[in-house]
């Protein structure tokens, strides 16, 4: 289930579940996670932790929010520590963990994570992604590191400037195996494998288990433990799931609607398109909300200065795209808002797994247009449950009051021309937009939006903690507690 659900005291207490230190991390380790402010392991981590300190091969199935980064990194480090050294010498520091995965905002966020647990050890750690300059990378992988957290493409480069030797690690994690074969990394991946030791332990994350992460999985793992804490296309039990029904033409007033009849603060609300993520970012400022839209056509500043400002509360509506979404280390949302629903059910599950965590209520609304019958089908077989739409509460669409709903064509132009697949889908709404949607061509593989280095977030900010109805149309507005590890190294 992508919710991070830790235990309260009085839970762990009465169900006797395990604590950190019931694992026999060693005390520098238990010492980073109080510092962390981690009093519980959550479910993937109370799995995974004994079984990746046994040695063994792992399989896991988890995605990003789950904890399954303290998961392995935790063991490993604790695995590593009977050798580590604090000698200058780079020949006394090789890589003995390498941490692969798909992008360099996941490499940054792992590496921080493993940063700060293994802050109070000897160990080292080092990250390298593309996009950026390779010597600082070169220099720390020089010095020597014993944990490397590298994408594939710049891991290789380095292992052709000789700058990084691979023979003596022990642990090789493939973190997010979907996405990498989704980016196209097999080969890449075939590559790196080849140059590890044949004797080693293998951990692979994924968040879904096709046929070729399967076969992936089968060429590498050795009699590997299954760990699956919930199932991946599980819905979050604590959200409260609704679904407008709304003409095509009045979704951005419903938007407008809600956010102002439930007093929403904090929300992401997904768009399908680039296009449709500005347009309604756009929009959304005009009828006086803080909005701002988050996707692969922003520049680098835009998109860390729209998250950062959301993320401090400046922008309380950040409109993404899913792609765009993905990776990002904010959980924890009061709400999330479905402007559209996804072509590919899963993605409805991911968007509101991104509410409801770690104990707190979550409120995801979606708005839906006669033409989506089939796409929430396909959601509602998915989750195994039926969304009946509804209609929207003391709402009076512009068109219904008689005024023209408002194009904003203009505007659109220089979006419109980095974004031809965002392109068609407008026009097939506009020009049949009440027929029966057929299914979606699969979005684009890569946002460009991956291809840029990541600066870690803002400190969290702490979560209000109120009881909601959901369906309370004067709700006391509530705060995220976005996710993120306490403190920085
Ligand atoms: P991950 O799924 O590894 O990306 O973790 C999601 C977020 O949960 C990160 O911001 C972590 O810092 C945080 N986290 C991980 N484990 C715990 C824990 N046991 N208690 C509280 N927060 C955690």
């Amino acid at each position: 289930m992508p919710e991070l659900n830790t235990p309260t005291a009085p839970e762990a207490a009465t169900a006797s579940l395990p604590r950190f230190d019931d694992f026999g991390l060693a005390p520098p380790i238990l010492q980073a996670l109080a510092e962390q402010g981690y009093q519980y392991p959550t479910p993937i981590q109370a799995q995974a932790i004994p079984v990746v300190l046994q040695g063994r091969d792992v399989m896991g199935a988890a995605q990003t929010g789950t904890g399954k980064t303290a998961g392995f990194s935790l063991p490993i480090i604790q695995q590593l520590l009977p050798n580590a050294n604090t000698s200058a010498s780079p020949a006394r520091h090789p890589v003995r963990a390498l941490i692969l995965t798909p992008t360099r905002e996941l490499a940054d966020q792992v590496a921080e994570n493993v940063k700060s647990y293994s802050r109070h050890t000897p160990l080292r750690s080092a990250v390298v992604f593309g996009g950026i300059d390779m010597a600082p990378q070169t220099a720390a992988l020089r010095a020597g590191v014993e944990i490397l957290i590298a994408t594939p493409g710049r891991l290789l480069d380095h292992v052709q400037q000789k700058t990084l030797n691979l023979s003596q690690t022990e642990i090789f994690v493939m973190d997010e195996a979907d996405r990498m074969l989704d980016m196209g990394f097999l080969p890449d991946l075939q590559r790196i494998i080849n140059l590890l030791p044949k004797q080693r332990q293998n951990l692979m994350f994924s968040a879904t288990f096709s046929p070729e992460i399967k076969k992936l999985a089968s060429s590498f793992l050795k009699n590997p433990q299954l760990i699956e804490v919930a199932r991946s296309n599980a819905t979050a039990e604590r959200v409260t799931q609704i679904i407008y029904k709304v003409e095509e033409e009045s979704k951005r007033d419903a938007v407008v609607h809600l956010l102002k009849q439930r007093e929403i603060r904090q929300v992401i609300v997904f768009s399908n398109t680039k296009i449709g993520a500005s347009r309604l970012a756009r929009e959304l400022e005009r009828a006086g909300v803080k909005a701002s839209a988050i996707h692969g056509d922003k520049t680098q500043a835009e998109r860390m200065a729209a998250l950062e400002a959301f993320k401090a509360g400046g922008i309380d509506v950040l409109v993404a795209t899913d792609v765009a979404a993905r990776g990002l280390d904010i959980a924890e949302l009061p709400c999330v808002i479905n402007y559209d629903l996804p072509y590919n059910a899963e993605d409805y599950v991911h968007r509101i797994g991104r509410t409801g965590r770690a104990g707190a209520s979550g409120d995801a609304l979606s708005l839906y247009c006669d033409k989506d019958a089939r796409l929430l089908a396909d959601i509602e077989k998915l989750i195994k449950q039926k969304l009946t739409p509804v209609e929207l509460e003391d709402f009076q669409p512009r068109s219904a009051r008689g005024e023209r709903a408002e194009r904003s064509d203009r505007g659109d132009r220089g979006d419109r021309q980095g974004d031809r697949y965002a392109d068609r889908s407008e026009r097939r709404t506009e020009r049949a937009p009440r027929s029966t949607s057929a299914p979606m061509p699969r979005k684009e593989k890569v946002d460009p939006w991956f291809l840029k280095p990541y600066e870690p977030a803002a400190p969290a900010v702490p979560m209000e903690e109120k009881p909601v109805d959901p369906r309370n149309a004067k709700a006391a507005p509530k705060r995220a507690a976005l996710l993120g590890g306490k403190s920085k190294t």
